[in-house]
């Protein structure tokens, strides 16, 4: 076990999380006379917006999730340490990780917590085999081996039923992630796979585009996402609204419409966009500290983003509560910088009795659907078609970090939307059974068996 609890001259900030909120602490925290520990469980940061380009085949993963530790090479007062954080202590001031049997344990003065959130199956985690989330590379990694896999299963049956449910993809969820996937799945049916196969007709493929909701896009209000609804229906998207999932298997799911019937819909490829649940790590804080979770787990911060008692212990991002504040990247560099800000003020002198409530400026959100097609709301205006497909291109390569990402990005959806290759279109086995392969192996663990038995 590694203890960084020696005397020490600097004030030292803790860093959980290499996201939004994480990374861009981080770097607030520059040109200040502290000592930071980014603790993080990947080495990379995440770029989620664009998780569903890599899933179909346009961006790689590194394009999108570059090092956390080559971004940070120049900042000298960090230091990036791989762990997954399973304990904070408030009373002890301190964050224990574990990483591959190794447990460390970094003391703080100040800690800015942004582990963000995972996938929510609503009770049902089950499903997670039959339709993974879209939360991390893994996952991207795995559905776009399912979705290429689903077409090289069509094209070697002979059985019509088979290659129907092969060639039917559900994206269940039709907020931003749930649009831009479907939209994705049917420009790779229709456009890049059109033609490489002889016994199947890939764009005869059926996207359908499920939501418990009676609205596509809720959050960006009826206009808007009546505008992405009939763009994706002119494209061939089958959005039934209304429908809740009630069951996920291997070969299909069931749906429960508004009037109460069931049906069940066979698809071999299944996508889950529908809802989040904020880290396990603010569980921990609500029994230390009495703060309130709301009902996705997100912590019910102060106004100053920190917990009860504890005004060195900053929450941001996914993982906190604030109102008129939404999930978003914005939400998470804000909060970030708002933290920093604090940290430097008190370093100065500042106390924390005079700080001012975080104040969130919204820039507004968007959301593509497919080439050239994109919806957008900055304020009270409100963009639709290529106008916002435009503002969407400069927006994600303003915030993509790094120069050499940004040109190959760029480079990568020239090949893409004015062509109609796409140059990620590799899958492996592991990417396709890896999942179910590793649940398989930690059963197999968890019931005594030793690993390779497991694995074998
Ligand atoms: C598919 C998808 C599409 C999205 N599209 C958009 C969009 O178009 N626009 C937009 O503004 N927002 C979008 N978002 C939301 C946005 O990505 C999040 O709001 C933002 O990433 C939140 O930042 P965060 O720092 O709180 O969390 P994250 O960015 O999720 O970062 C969490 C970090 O914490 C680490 N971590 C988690 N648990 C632990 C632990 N126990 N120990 C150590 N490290 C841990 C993770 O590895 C990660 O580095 C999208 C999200 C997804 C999933």
């Amino acid at each position: 076990m590694g203890n960084e609890s020696a005397q020490h001259p600097r004030h030292r900030v803790v860093v959980i999380g290499s996201g939004f909120g994480g990374l861009f602490g981080a770097k607030a925290l520059r040109r200040a006379d502290v000592d930071i520990t980014l603790i993080a469980k990947t080495t990379h940061h995440l770029f989620q917006p664009l998780l569903y380009q890599v899933a179909t085949g346009i961006l790689s993963e590194g394009e999108i999730a570059p090092s956390t530790r080559v971004i940070l090479r120049d900042q000298k007062n960090v230091r990036v340490l791989l762990g997954n954080v399973y304990r904070i202590d408030l009373e002890a001031r301190t964050v224990t990780s574990r990483m591959l049997g190794h447990i460390t344990v970094t003391p703080y003065d100040s800690l800015i917590i942004a582990a963000g959130a995972d996938q929510s199956y609503f009770g049902n985690d089950r499903f997670a085999e039959f339709a993974p989330g879209m939360k991390t590379i893994d996952d991207a990694l795995e559905l776009r081996g399912r979705i290429v896999g689903a077409f090289e299963r069509a094209e070697l049956s002979a059985d019509p039923g088979e290659i129907e449910r092969l060639m039917t993809f559900v994206v269940i969820g039709a907020g931003p992630t749930g649009v831009e996937m479907a939209g994705q799945i049917t420009e790779m049916a229709d456009r890049t796979l059109a033609g490489t196969f002889r016994n199947i007709d890939t764009t005869t493929a059926r996207v359908i585009l499920l939501d418990a909701a009676p609205a596509v896009l809720p959050p960006m209000g009826e206009k808007l996402g009546s505008r992405a609804a009939k763009r994706l229906t002119k494209m061939g998207v089958d959005i039934q609204l209304g429908a809740m999932v009630v069951d996920v298997d291997q070969h299909g799911l069931v749906v429960k419409d508004r009037d109460g019937q069931e049906r069940r819909i066979e698809s071999a490829c299944k996508v889950w966009s529908a809802g989040v649940s904020a880290s396990p790590l603010g569980r921990q804080l609500a029994e230390q500290s009495g703060v309130e979770l709301d009902r996705a787990g997100r912590v019910k911060v102060k106004e100053d983003l920190t917990i009860p008692g504890h005004p060195n212990v900053f929450v941001v991002g996914d993982m906190m509560a604030v109102e008129g504040v939404p999930g978003q990247a914005q939400g998470a560099i804000q909060g970030s910088r708002y933290a920093a800000a604090q940290i430097k003020a008190e370093l100065k002198g500042a106390h924390p009795s005079d700080r001012k409530p975080f104040d969130y400026f919204d820039k507004g959100s968007m959301a593509t659907i497919s080439r050239y097609s994109a919806v957008a709301k900055v304020g009270k205006l409100e963009f639709s078609g290529f106008i916002a497909w435009l503002m969407w291109l400069a927006l994600h390569l303003v915030y993509i970090v790094g120069f050499k990402s940004r040109l190959t990005t760029f480079v990568s959806w020239t090949v893409s939307f004015v062509g109609r290759a796409r140059t990620q279109m590799t899958i492996t086995e592991q990417q396709v059974f890896a999942r179910t392969a590793i649940a398989e192996l930690e059963e197999g663990l968890a019931d005594g068996r030793s690993a390779d038995e497991a694995a074998g």
